[in-house]
């Protein structure tokens, strides 16, 4: 994930504070910063140079998960749970989003019986109508539906693509029923 919740696409370590100027693709860039859960060989990420990425390895959004459910309260026997969705659904489709992917996972452990409104706070989605576009732009993050806003309204262009709810329930409802083949519930937790 980009933005204020990145991580390392790769290990899944929470990234850098402080950014260094990176003259080469003209912007700043931060780093990995070791983390026990981190996933994989972390020689292979240690000094590596990234702002997140909007889409991650699974492995890597597996030690997301696992770093922040915990920050959340939430219920540590959703930890085995979430591994084998988040591999199923990448599975099903290794081009989608971070941001679908995590929407996904709350779905399926919802189904399951575990509390997953706190899964909003640990997610940026970005505008589906956007996505159609070759590159994102970096403003085209959703302002995503809570207590206080109901609508998920695009940042990038909030009069043409406007309120994106509907857009973000059928990418997500498609993207679970590839990865369970299962239908898609009637009434999902958070899309
Ligand atoms: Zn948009």
């Amino acid at each position: 994930m980009k933005g204020d919740l990145a991580f390392d696409p790769a290990s899944g370590a929470p990234l850098s504070e402080a950014s260094s100027w990176h003259p080469d693709h003209g912007v700043r860039v931060r780093t990995p910063v070791e983390h026990p859960l981190a996933a994989g060989d972390w020689a292979t990420r240690e000094g590596a140079l990234t702002n997140g990425e909007l889409r991650s390895e699974a492995s890597a959004l597996q030690t997301y998960y696992k770093r922040v459910y915990s920050k959340a309260g939430a219920d540590p026997k959703s930890v085995g749970r979430a591994h084998i969705a988040i591999k199923k659904i990448k599975a099903a489709d290794d081009r989608a989003f971070d941001a679908s992917v995590w929407l996904t996972l709350a779905e399926r452990l919802a189904t399951k019986g575990f509390d997953v409104q706190w899964m909003r706070e640990f997610c940026s989605p970005k505008c589906p109508v956007c996505a159609r576009e070759s590159r994102y732009a970096s403003t085209s993050d959703v302002k995503f539906p809570s207590d206080r806003y109901q609508e998920a309204v695009c940042a990038s262009a909030p009069s043409e693509h406007g309120c994106v709810n509907e857009e973000i329930h059928d990418r997500v409802a498609e993207l679970y029923e590839r990865a369970f083949d299962e239908p898609f519930p009637d009434d999902p937790a958070l899309v």
